[in-house]
């Protein structure tokens, strides 16, 4: 199975679990419990499709010491097909007969990446639904994901949702999921014509490539065209997440037309710092791959 296939396949499964299992509140329990006791450690490690998000990415190129441009190349794969509008890179698991996480190793106790774990890793056994505009009036709900082979639903731990989600350190991913869940579901996005590949390039710099986006801002025309205070320049040097706030602001700005950023200029339009940047942000950031069919 291709991995555009095994991502398709994993997304009709979860929507079958959310259609079938119990819905649950934050304050409803569930006996779970995972540790390296379990006869299972570590095998739910493998042949695994982990989607990252802009703020996995950003914990764990830091967590290795790498720019978020290496750790795409060297930790990730990019299925990008017809039925998605964003791209969403994956972690690249093994070539080993388990096809193992890079970050799995038994011998050192397991996740090495722990602290930095992305935020799917964190999450299981929960998944979540948040309803669309469409379902109006409909609460988000957790609910249970039973993997094959996974024993911890036999342990007697119980815990409640809500404290899963403090003990598991979901709290930030989930502020950083809603941010950038707000800039995907954008109205621009939903309204017009998909992001053409230059847009897409620069929404990809945004959120995934912040250490291009960061060279973007400091190396080509960007000071001179927007307004940016010295205060927040040494911020945005120095601090993966404002730069990523900022990003997001910029990208609201340059690809949704929206004015969230002051244009040193005033008599320049908007539209013709949009397109500048845009071509400047060609330059700067790294390739998408176009979608497949
Ligand atoms: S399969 Fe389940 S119990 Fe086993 S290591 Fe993974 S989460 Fe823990
Ligand atoms: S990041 Fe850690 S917890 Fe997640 S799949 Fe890899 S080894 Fe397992």
């Amino acid at each position: 199975m291709s991995d555009e296939e095994a991502v398709k396949a994993r997304a009709r499964f979860e929507q079958q679990v959310i259609d079938e299992a119990p819905r649950l509140k934050r304050e409803d329990s569930f006996a779970f419990g995972c540790h390296p006791g379990v006869a299972c450690f570590g095998d739910c490690c493998g042949d695994v499709n982990i989607v990252l998000t802009p703020y996995d990415v950003l914990r764990l190129k830091n967590r290795l010491g790498m720019s978020s441009e290496e750790f795409l190349e060297q930790h990730t794969i990019l299925p990008f097909s017809k039925e998605q509008r964003l791209p969403a890179p994956l972690i690249r698991m093994g070539e080993n007969d388990q096809k193992s996480c890079p970050f799995l190793n038994l011998d050192a106790g397991g996740c090495t990446v722990y602290e930095d774990r992305p935020w799917a890793c964190r999450m299981y056994p929960l998944g979540y639904a948040k309803p669309g505009e469409a379902q109006a009036g409909e609460e988000a709900f957790w609910f249970l994901m039973e993997e094959k082979g996974c024993v911890g639903f036999q342990e007697k731990t119980t815990q409640t949702v809500g404290e899963w989600i403090t003990g598991q350190g979901i709290e930030d991913y989930d502020e950083w999921g809603e941010k950038y869940r707000q800039l995907a579901v954008d109205d621009y996005l939903s309204k017009e014509s998909e992001l053409n590949p230059q847009q897409m390039q620069m929404f990809f710099m945004g959120t995934y490539e912040l250490d291009s986006f960061r060279r973007f801002v400091f190396e080509s025309s960007f000071l001179d065209r927007f307004a940016v205070s010295e205060d927040e320049q040494v911020r945005l040097k120095d601090d993966d997440e404002a730069l990523m706030e900022f990003a997001f602001r910029f990208l609201r700005f340059s690809l949704f037309g929206k004015p969230t950023m002051t244009i040193q200029d005033a008599t320049i339009q908007d539209a013709t710092i949009q397109d500048a940047t845009i071509q400047d942000a060609t330059i700067n950031g790294s390739a998408v791959p176009e979608r497949t069919k």
